[in-house]
């Protein structure tokens, strides 16, 4: 059995502020080393229920802030920027189940952090009418692959938006986010045996799993924050401006609208 691991940082017990996520901010080697320590907890309940192989995807900000020598022994890691999946590279149809770790609610939501891919360019996105975060625009990569998202940790908001997604997948809430900006943490230990103990329920539960899928062809809709950055985007054939804030436009497969919204994305940014 093999499980994928996709890993970000604002949902990590402890992180409540923009200053812990990023390279030179005040705190940020201890975050990276809370996080190692939430993917080693997921890892283990995978390889615990039978897992014989397990990814984990640097998936935050640079995608350099996984500590190697501290992560499991068992895990092979992925890491670095240019990887054309992004948050999912590495996922393929081989995998039999996805875990997303530290992951936070989405842009305009409740939550510590919340934000959609850039919080700083990205209003909201939505696949077919759907508005969807990180979470949702993930799951739908894991699921283009045929492959079910069982696991998802971060605050309780992202455990609503998740569950709301894909009522068959384990949360962890390993906070509670009280403001974007302050939350109550579990203690420590407490939030590892709780991801370790989900993580083996979520696999050991596979068949109450599906892949997230949504009808194709897909109709995507991305608004920015401000009307430059949709006027610096909107340079491309097949892309509508829907409204001074918003394109949509229409792709034959979901992972091509996916590429098709990250590139868009950073056109505006
Ligand atoms: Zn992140």
């Amino acid at each position: 059995m093999r499980i994928y691991i996709s890993a970000d940082l604002e949902g990590i017990a402890g992180v409540v502020h923009g200053d812990q996520c990023h390279e030179g901010g005040k705190d940020y080697n201890r975050a990276r080393h809370w996080m190692t320590q939430e993917v080693n907890a997921a890892v283990q309940g995978a390889l615990d229920a039978g897992a014989v192989d397990v990814l984990v995807n640097d998936a935050h900000g640079s995608m350099r802030n996984l500590l190697y020598e501290e992560l499991h022994p068992k895990a092979t890691l992925i890491s670095g920027t240019g990887k054309p999946l992004q948050m999912m590279e590495g996922i393929d149809d081989s995998f039999d189940a996805v875990f997303l770790i530290g992951y936070h609610a989405r842009m305009g939501q409740h939550g510590i952090l919340n934000h959609t891919i850039s919080g700083g360019t990205v209003g909201g996105v939505w696949v077919n009418g759907l508005e969807v975060g990180e979470t949702g625009i993930n799951s739908f990569t894991a699921g283009h692959f045929g492959v079910p998202v069982v696991l998802v940790t971060g605050d309780q908001c992202l455990a609503a938006e998740a569950q709301e997604l894909m009522p068959w997948v384990k949360t962890v809430a390993v906070k509670r986010a009280i403001s974007r900006y302050a939350a109550a943490s579990l203690p420590r230990d407490e939030v590892r045996d709780l991801i370790r103990q989900r993580a083996h329920e979520a696999v050991a539960n596979l068949s109450s799993a599906g892949p997230l899928r949504t009808q194709e062809p897909v109709e995507f809709r991305l608004r920015f924050r401000d009307t430059a950055q949709a006027d610096k985007a909107d340079i491309l054939s097949q892309v509508r401006r829907q409204d001074p804030l918003t394109l949509a436009f229409q792709a034959t497969d979901y992972l091509t609208g996916v590429c098709r919204l990250r590139a868009l994305i950073g056109l505006g940014r």
